[in-house]
């Protein structure tokens, strides 16, 4: 049931993912600070709230990333670096695990900095984060599909936060600009797949695995990230190890075939694919030959559909303020993937959410006690 209290101000969140949901909270805690309770939150979602958390970090939840220096922090997203800037001072990682703390969620770190519940369950941080929200009884919960910011009628505030995947006639209907949403972390289909399937790789440059149509892995969404605005075909070359390494074994063993030496450093069924020499003694392989052997390249020829991670694309970032206000219209604010922000793997999509669901909370505080006459500070 729709809640149509005339005295109490009308908030509308679009979208119960984590940048709706740690928005949601964040807009109870702080009208809390001002004691102020005359107001409910709709939440509108056309699923249930936080199942899109269920999947992330292969279902333990990668809740942010522990790099503690705030420019390190922010290289890890192709698109929207600048504005992160902004948003990441006012909460940051670390003002994430505290809240995370504080209701329950205890975290550790792993030795890439990657930060995960300790109960490695993406699932009990949807049910804590849900449990939390729901103990102050002031949200009311709609599974309804919005199609136009039309249907929503007489709200004070409304926050889009509707993530990529079916919220552009929201955007339509708001005339709110905004770049197409195009696959960023996502796996590749390559051209000439004839690489041995399930088997992964340790490169210099980071970790991926064959697949049967392709290549993924953190390494690949990473390559798919920095390259989501160009065409396909293109080229991709991996360093899979030191050449110095290789020639200090080819010195040690130059009667050792070449294919075990290599296999030392990439998996056998790797080096038998790319070594037309295996079993060449090494020390008749030419320097050239031994340097090309280091890397790998792949031609990519497409994404593998239905595999995006994290989209890219989505609210045009002139287009809203410091606080993720619409300029085009004067009640809206947008979180979370709906925005053209998208980072690399290691929990710095999540961290999007919950800064930006925190941002716009408070802003949509200030914006409903300041109509009151209640002065914001
Ligand atoms: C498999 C997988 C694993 C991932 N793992 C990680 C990870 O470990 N760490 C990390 O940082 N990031 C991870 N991500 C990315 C992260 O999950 C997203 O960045 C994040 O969920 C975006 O949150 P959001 O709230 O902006 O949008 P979403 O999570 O997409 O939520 C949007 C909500 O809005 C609802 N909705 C959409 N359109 C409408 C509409 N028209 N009307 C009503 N409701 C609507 C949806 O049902 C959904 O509940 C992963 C993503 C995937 C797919």
């Amino acid at each position: 049931m729709e809640q149509s209290c005339k005295t109490k101000n009308k908030i509308a969140i679009i979208g119960a993912g984590p940048s709706g949901i740690y928005c949601a909270i964040n807009i109870i805690l702080e009208f809390n600070n001002y004691n102020y309770s005359d107001y409910f939150i709709d939440i509108y979602d056309k699923s249930q709230p936080l199942n899109t958390l269920l999947p992330t970090g292969g279902g333990r939840c990668n809740i942010t990333n522990a790099q503690s220096d705030l420019r390190t922090f922010i290289s890890n997203y192709p698109r929207g670096e600048k504005f992160l800037y902004s948003i990441f001072s006012r909460h940051s990682n670390s003002d994430t695990i505290n809240f995370f703390n504080s209701i329950g969620i205890n975290t550790y770190s792993e030795d890439d900095l990657r930060i995960f519940p300790k109960s490695n369950s993406a699932k009990d941080v949807k049910n804590k984060l849900l449990n939390y929200l729901n103990k102050f009884n002031k949200t009311n919960f709609i599974n309804k599909k919005i199609n136009s910011i039309s249907q929503l009628k007489n709200y004070d505030a409304i926050i889009v936060s509707a993530g990529s995947k079916t919220s552009e006639n929201i955007l339509k209907s708001i005339k709110q600009p905004y770049f197409e949403f195009k696959p960023s972390l996502c796996s590749l289909k390559i051209k000439n797949n004839i690489y041995p399937k399930g088997v992964s790789v340790k490169s210099l440059d980071g970790d991926f695995i064959f697949t049967n149509q392709g290549i993924s892995g953190p390494l690949i969404y990473k390559i798919s990230a920095q390259n989501a605005l160009k065409e396909f075909p293109y080229q991709i070359k991996i360093r899979l190890f030191e050449y110095s390494k290789l020639k200090e074994l080819v010195d040690k063993y130059p009667k050792k075939s070449i294919g075990n030496l290599v296999s030392s450093f990439i998996p056998k069924s790797l080096a038998r694919v790319i070594i037309k020499d295996y079993s060449k003694n090494a020390c008749e392989i030419s320097k050239k030959e031994l340097e090309s052997l280091c890397s790998i390249e792949f031609c990519a020829i497409g994404h593998l559909k239905g595999e995006e991670i994290v989209n890219c694309g989505g609210v045009d970032l002139d287009s809203i303020d410091k606080n993720c206000k619409s300029k085009i219209k004067n009640n809206i604010w947008f979180c979370g993937e709906i925005l053209n922000i998208d980072g690399y793997c290691g929990g710095f999509n999540l961290q999007n959410c919950w800064s930006g669901g925190y941002i716009v909370a408070l802003d949509v505080v200030k914006f409903i006690l300041n109509k009151k006459g209640i002065k914001y500070v």
